[in-house]
Parts: structure tokens; C-alpha cells; sequence
């Protein structure tokens, strides 16, 4: 008797081969028949018209506090991710000594947006070793979790506040080195650096100090594993970008890692740019050098309100001044002092279109409700007003509480995005899960490849785009039995409707420790997902209580 028989699917294994029909048989909690199954089983999921795949694997997130008090990582299940990846762009939870929590916290909160009232509310403070950080959350875990180990959290372990000042001594590089492979052997996937990266008061994170003797050694420690490293590049910069990648490729060939980098972006009509620093990854693959560019699926939307800092603001230093580290009242009296507003909105006029473009997407007054889902240059004209002026006015009535959306901001050409996607030395990835939780939903992009880049625009067949989110992804982030639907494989599975796979709107809920919110969507044609050969979703029942998640791909097993 089996544990469970999905039904008449149509397999796409993750190998790229074409679909089959057929069944999978499950019992505990590996596939261990496939084909026509004649067998009973205790549980049995109907698969008929729809597509059997591996479960998706989530390479870039930033679960690592929300897995404290979640272990679903909701709504990653019901999307279809099965494995995700905690820890990137140098910050990790763990090792972390408690006189460092605090300075951890503030560095979340400004790169990731994570607001320091969740932290306080949802998080019992119960480890300081990754070890500690590991049986931590392995507690209650329903999806699987990948985790690196963040550069920046190693720095501050060993050098404390001159991690933030200064490059290491001899000594305490062999200090990080040991601390690097205590994390390895308790589970980590590989570790995570930052070129661009700020903490809270707007310095350089840890990593960025270090030298590159230092970065060196650390991936020396890597090569003892096999394990990757995850580097934030300069993004904004073709030039420094290409170096990254000749940096990386020298690291991965000198100590025989995988290495990737992220984000590349497809900025608005800048493709000869996106077409050198792919060449670029390209000529240094055909050295033997393993590197792949992490290319996230959505375009670039931003929401905000003046209540939090925006990372749209960032380049306005008056803008970004006063709402990073002014209180609401201190923003609500420079909006309403006709000379600091002059200056304010002198700063913002050069960047007029995008103002006026923006989109009203929520207020708190019902006399302002009419104007939801206008942009701010039509809500000028109706008010005889400017766009700027219009922002300013709106946040001032609804205290602080008018919602912006600034869409479609670049990475935005279908055509261009797509053929990213489809290229082979590109990992799909870049969802940042978990971040930025006030400034848009990092949930769905797999929906959005299968919606809108295999079934609307054919850039992808949907066997290329599963392997690429499922077999590839495990093979490059050495995540084991894994990733392809075989016999004596792990069965986490996603059932899905091809025809209607796609990604919901984006909503705001009030789900975060603290009485926080963020913006979620929900999954469109996901029907249901096991885990760990277990049924942890369904999208008639909603999610199990299967606690079937484990911590990959370390000796912890
Ligand atoms: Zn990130």
C-alpha cells in the first residue's frame, strides 16, 4: 500500500523532456513508482488536465525573520515553492551574539524593509550559533529551507562594532574562515556578500569592508564544501557589474565554486547593456568558470505611503532625510512649512514624469475615495493642482495614510525580459521573498513566468521554464534529490492548471507581528502541493498542518 498515487497528470519531470501522462506513487515521502500505478494507496490526489512538476525552488529571499514565527513562509506554499533560500545580500539571522541583535535588526529593517516592531513582537531571541539558528526554525517547518549564511553576520560575530570600520586583520579573517565552516557543517547552503548595500544609518553594510583577501578566504572555505556564493552587484553600473562578474568567475575557478549574482535588470531601453554583462557571463562560462546572473520575473512596481521610508526616495537626499529618520510629525510640519516643502518639491521636479504617473491605490477617508486608482496628474487636473503638490496634500489629509503605486518602473520588455529568462547561464530568481514587505508582493513570479512568459508570449516552453525553476535551480544551489520527479527522489510536487497559472493582484494585509502589514497576492491555477510527500496545500482545503520541511542541504539532517 502506498502513501499516496497522484492521478493522471500530465508529468513535466523537470529534466525538459516533453510531458507524459501518467502517475506518481509516494511512500514515505519519496516518488517510488511512476507510470501507469495499479497499486491502493491511503490518499489519492486526482491530477487529470492538469500538469505534475517538481515543486518550485525560490533561490532569493529573505525569510530568515519571518520563518521565526511562520513556518510556511506564507505565501510561498500556495504559489507552488516547495524550497527557498533565506539569507541573501550578506544578512543572515545567524551566528549572532546578542549585543549584535539590535544592529542586525536596523540593517534588516533598511535594506530588507522589515519593520523593527516585528522583530520586537515576533521574535524570541533562543540562538546566537547558526547551529542554534538552524534547530530553531527546523521546530514547526512546513516548507523546505536552504539557508546561507550571511557575510555581514559573520563580520560582526568576529569584529564586532570595527566590522563596520575597518578591513580585518590576518587573525580574524582565520576567525571567519573557522566560523564560515562551523555554519557549513550545520547546514548552510553557501554564503552571502553585498557591493551596495547600506545599514540603518545609511553606512556601509559589514561585508563592503571587507578586502580581497578576505572574500578570498571565505570562498576558500566554500571550495572545501562545494558550496555557492551569492554576491550583490552594482546593478545601477554595466561597468562595475562586468567586473563583478570577472571577480566571480576568478572565484569560481580558483576554489571550483558556484557563484551567482543579483539582480540584472532589463532597464527601460537599455539592452545593449544587458546584452554586454550577459556576454560577459558567457565568455567567462566557456573558461570553465561557473556564474549565473539571478533575473527576477516581475517588472519593477513600488508602492508606498510617507508612513515608512521608500527605497524610491532614496536618491532625493532632502526626501530621504525626512522620512527615513523624521518622525510623522516632523514629516506632517515640513509638508505643511511652505519653505521646506518649496525646497522639496524643487528636488523632486526633475524626475516630473514619473510623479505624475503615479497611481492613488489607497486612502483612509471615504471623501478621497473617489480619486483610488487615478494618477496623480489626473487628480491634479480635477484640483487645479501639480502632481508633486497632489502627493503632499493627499499624505497630509489622510495622515500620512495615502497609498502610492509607482508601476511598471523597468524590467518591464516581455520581449527582452523573456529572452533573460530563457537563457542558460540565467538562474529565475530575484523574487526577494520576505523583503519589502511595504513596497511590493515578492510572491507570484513563478505564476508570472508560467502566465506570462510561457502560456501569453511563447518565450518559453513550459518544460524550460519547470527546469528552470526546479531541476536547475537545485543542481546549481547543490540541493540534493531534489528538483526532478524520479523514482527514489524526494516528492515535493506542484499541481498546477497551465491554462490559468498566473499571479493574483496585489493586496495589503495585516498579518505581520505587531499589527505590521505587507502586500501579499494570491496564487492563480495552483491546485495543489506536496512537500516531503505530504499534502501541505490545496486550493479547495487551504494549507495543511504537515510539518514536513527540512533544512537543506546540510549534515543536520
Ligand atoms: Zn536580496
Amino acid at each position: 500500500m502506498l502513501d499516496l498515487i497522484v492521478k493522471n497528470g500530465s508529468i513535466v519531470d523537470g529534466s525538459g523532456m516533453p510531458a507524459y501522462s501518467g502517475d506518481i506513487g509516494i511512500k514515505n515521502g519519496r516518488i517510488c513508482q511512476i507510470g501507469q500505478i495499479t497499486a491502493t494507496a491511503k490518499n489519492i490526489v486526482d491530477a487529470t488536465g492538469k500538469v505534475v512538476a517538481p515543486g518550485f525552488i525560490d533561490p532569493h529571499t529573505h525569510f530568515d525573520a519571518q520563518l521565526l514565527w511562520d513556518g510556511y513562509a506564507k505565501p510561498s506554499i500556495e504559489h507552488g515553492i516547495t524550497t527557498i533560500v533565506p539569507g541573501n545580500c550578506s544578512l543572515s539571522l545567524a551566528p549572532l551574539k546578542p549585543e549584535h541583535r539590535m544592529k542586525l535588526v536596523g540593517m534588516f529593517n533598511q535594506i530588507e524593509e522589515m519593520p523593527i516592531v516585528a522583530f520586537e513582537k515576533g521574535v524570541v531571541w533562543n540562538w546566537q550559533t547558526f547551529e542554534e539558528f538552524v534547530e530553531r526554525i527546523r521546530s514547526n517547518l512546513s516548507i523546505n529551507v536552504a539557508p546561507l549564511v550571511g557575510h555581514s553576520a559573520l563580520r560582526l560575530w568576529v569584529m564586532g562594532d570595527a566590522a563596520s570600520e575597518r578591513t580585518a586583520t590576518a587573525d580574524e579573517i582565520t576567525q571567519m574562515q573557522g566560523l564560515l565552516r562551523e555554519c557549513l557543517d550545520a547546514g548552510a547552503v553557501g554564503m552571502s556578500t553585498s557591493f551596495v548595500d547600506v545599514d540603518e544609518k545609511m553606512q556601509a553594510v559589514p561585508c563592503r569592508y571587507a578586502n580581497t583577501e578576505e572574500l578570498d578566504g571565505l570562498c576558500a572555505v566554500l571550495g572545501e564544501f562545494g558550496r555557492i556564493v551569492q554576491l550583490v552587484n552594482e546593478f545601477y553600473d554595466a561597468d562595475l557589474t562586468v567586473a563583478r562578474i570577472d571577480q566571480l568567475a576568478e572565484l569560481s575557478l580558483k576554489y571550483n565554486i558556484p557563484t551567482t549574482f543579483s539582480p540584472l535588470f532589463v532597464n527601460n531601453g537599455d539592452f545593449a547593456n544587458v546584452d554586454r554583462m550577459i556576454a560577459r557571463v558567457e565568455e567567462q562560462s566557456a573558461r570553465g568558470a561557473r556564474v549565473w546572473a539571478q533575473v527576477q520575473t516581475r517588472p519593477i512596481d513600488i508602492s508606498f505611503s510617507f508612513e515608512v521610508p521608500s527605497l524610491l526616495f532614496m536618491r532625493l537626499p532632502s526626501w530621504y532625510r525626512l522620512i527615513r529618520f523624521g518622525t510623522p510629525e516632523e514629516i506632517v510640519a515640513a509638508f505643511n512649512d511652505s519653505d521646506a516643502r518649496k525646497k522639496l518639491i524643487a528636488e523632486a521636479a526633475p524626475m516630473g514624469e514619473q510623479w505624475g504617473a503615479l497611481i492613488l491605490r489607497q486612502v483612509k477617508h471615504a471623501k478621497n475615495q473617489d480619486l483610488v486608482g487615478k494618477t496623480l496628474t489626473q487628480i491634479a487636473e480635477l484640483k487645479d493642482s501639480t502632481p508633486l503638490d497632489v502627493m503632499i496634500d493627499l499624505s497630509l489629509e489622510e495622515d500620512l495614510q495615502a497609498h502610492f503605486l509607482s508601476a511598471n518602473l523597468g524590467h518591464n520588455d516581455v520581449e527582452k525580459v523573456g529572452e533573460l529568462l530563457a537563457h542558460p547561464n540565467v538562474m529565475i530568481g530575484a523574487s526577494d521573498g520576505g523583503a519589502h514587505i511595504l513596497s511590493f508582493a515578492t510572491f507570484g513570479d513563478t505564476g508570472h513566468l508560467l502566465g506570462q512568459f510561457v502560456r501569453k508570449a511563447g518565450l518559453l516552453s513550459l518544460e524550460q521554464a519547470i527546469r528552470k525553476i526546479t531541476f536547475e535551480t537545485a543542481a546549481i544551489w547543490g540541493i540534493e534529490e531534489r528538483g526532478l520527479l524520479q523514482k527514489n527522489y524526494v516528492a515535493d510536487i506542484t499541481i498546477f492548471d497551465k491554462e490559468t497559472i498566473d499571479r493574483g493582484p496585489e493586496y495589503f494585509v495585516q498579518d505581520v507581528p505587531g499589527d505590521g502589514y505587507r502586500y501579499v497576492r494570491d496564487a492563480i491555477g495552483i491546485d495543489t502541493v506536496i512537500i516531503g510527500g505530504e499534502i501541505s496545500y490545496q486550493k479547495a482545503s487551504g494549507y495543511t498542518d504537515a510539518q514536513c520541511g527540512v533544512v537543506l542541504p546540510g549534515k543536520v539532517a
